[in-house]
């Protein structure tokens, strides 16, 4: 096969992990990065401490080993350990629910019926999420089968749920899981409503944080002779000439507005607030790895983000990272959803004032000891986002209609002969397991066309 030039746009996950499976095969990568490497995480500091900003909590790490697998890579760098308390204790207005609830809760038993149904779709998952969609692909059909078996007519996170009357506390915890994709459970595809059982189990963080993450890959590239031109924005596809291939590993608008077409306005995902603090002192050992405060009224929540206004209570992810065993200081992330505004939002905002109020009050603290003085060390809102990602600083992109989502409704990888498209865009709302999927798929789809 012969060695290829490729420009891929973009340093965020997806960009590096595809660059260096095309460098690992022989090919002349070069990565052009508006900013610094990592995109949406990325290391922040702030005095002495350092934040790993963007993903907290990594999940079906089968798909990171399957990409050192193919890079010939034999250790694993992450030293991945598992999360206590897997998915986190999810706050809703029926009480609090532990993910997965642990045997001798009071709602074990729904629990467990709900994960048996969901089970049967384990072995699939992997495949789902690393091969190319393809109805001649007997794995992936068998996959697809198992996913069809599990979700039955329904669309939409909300309508799988409410066909299945599970106590209102646990549909609460459950429905959440519809803001993977960005949407509230009655727009969100749904798979998300079967995340919970699939990943419950499954959920790690690297020993050294999240920027490990970043470390390897950036290593893995340089290490296969990846060039990596950090600030060098691109800011036209005509402007890549001495390239036979060029891989877009950015928002979907993005490229799009770089090959000169017009950008569609349609409905926008989710933004976010992220907050990032030193852990005080008085909430070591008393909060859990992960809490999950809901909106508490999910329509009303939806009806706002679609509205771009700010909704009468959000969804707000808080990580508790106490370091133990590392030797450094203990960080708190809180992160608030907000709508794809493309505007920040000041912590002394009012809004954002009453969501702390609300999120300290579930975590049974008060908004002053949760954020002591002088407030988070590090904030990064919706203008932050839009600025290397999608239009508002939506956080998943376009909303896409729920059917537009999963293996059988699969994004374009192939935009034209010579432009292909990793990350977020093919798999939206997906996270790391999704844009470290994408990678393994046009990796592969780039070999089949002879590249
Ligand atoms: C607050 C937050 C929490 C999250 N939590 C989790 C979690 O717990 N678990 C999980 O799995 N996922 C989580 N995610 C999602 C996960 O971080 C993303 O899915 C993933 O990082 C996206 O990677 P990407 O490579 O597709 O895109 P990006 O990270 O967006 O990378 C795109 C890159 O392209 C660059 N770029 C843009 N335009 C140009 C241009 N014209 N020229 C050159 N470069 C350009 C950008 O600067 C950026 O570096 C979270 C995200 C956020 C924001």
């Amino acid at each position: 096969m012969p060695s290829a030039r490729v420009a891929v746009i973009g340093a965020g996950v997806s960009g590096l992990t595809l660059a260096a499976l095309l460098a690992q095969r022989g090919h002349r990568v070069t990565v052009y990065e508006r900013d610094r490497p990592g995109g949406k995480l990325r290391r922040e500091t702030s005095g002495d401490l350092t934040f790993d900003t963007g993903p907290s909590l990594f999940t079906f790490p089968e798909v990171w080993r399957r990409v050192l697998a193919r890079l010939g890579e034999k250790s694993d760098p992450l030293d991945l350990y598992p999360l206590p308390g897997g998915l986190g204790v999810h706050h809703t207005p029926h009480g609090p629910v532990p993910l997965p609830v642990p045997a001798g809760h009071a709602l074990h038993a729904e629990w467990e019926r709900y994960a048996a149904e969901v089970r049967p779709l384990r072995p699939h998952v992997l495949t789902l999420l690393t091969t190319p969609p393809s109805l001649t692909h007997p794995a992936f059909l068998r996959a697809s089968a198992a996913l069809l078996r599990v979700t039955g007519p329904h669309l939409t996170a909300g309508g799988w749920l409410r066909a299945r009357i599970f106590p209102p506390a646990l549909h609460h915890a459950l429905a959440v899981h519809a803001l993977n994709a960005g949407q509230g459970p009655d727009e969100g595809s749904v798979l998300y409503a079967l995340l919970p059982a699939l990943m419950a189990d499954d959920v790690f963080r690297p020993w050294r944080g999240m920027g490990a993450v970043l470390d390897a890959l950036l290593g893995y590239c340089a290490a296969r002779g990846v060039q990596l031109r950090s600030g060098e924005p691109v800011t036209s596809l005509h402007a890549l000439p001495d390239h036979d291939l060029t891989v877009s590993a950015v928002d979907p608008a993005r490229v799009t507005a770089l090959r000169g077409l017009p950008v569609p306005r349609g409905p926008l995902s989710v933004s976010g607030l992220a907050l990032y603090a030193p852990l005080p002192d008085a909430l070591h050992g008393r909060l859990p790895a992960t809490s999950v405060v809901t909106p508490d009224d999910y329509p009303a929540f939806a009806a706002a983000m679609r509205a771009r206004a700010l909704p009468p209570s959000t969804l707000a992810l808080v990580h508790a990272d106490p370091q133990s065993g590392t030797g450094r200081a203990g960080r708190l992330a809180l992160l608030l959803t907000v709508p794809p505004t493309g505007r920040d939002l000041p912590v002394t905002h009012p809004w954002v004032q009453s969501q702390l109020r609300r999120v300290a009050a579930a975590l049974g603290t008060d908004p002053v000891t949760l954020l002591p003085a002088p407030g988070p060390l590090i904030s990064l809102g919706p203008q932050h986002y839009a600025q290397g990602g999608a239009p508002g600083g939506a956080i998943y992109g376009t909303a896409l209609p729920a059917w537009r989502s999963g293996p059988l409704h699969p994004q374009p990888y192939r935009l034209t002969s010579t432009l292909w498209q990793v990350g977020t865009g093919v798999h939206p709302g997906g996270g790391l397991p999704a844009v470290l999927g994408s990678a393994l798929i046009v990796d592969t789809l780039l070999r089949t066309h002879g590249h």
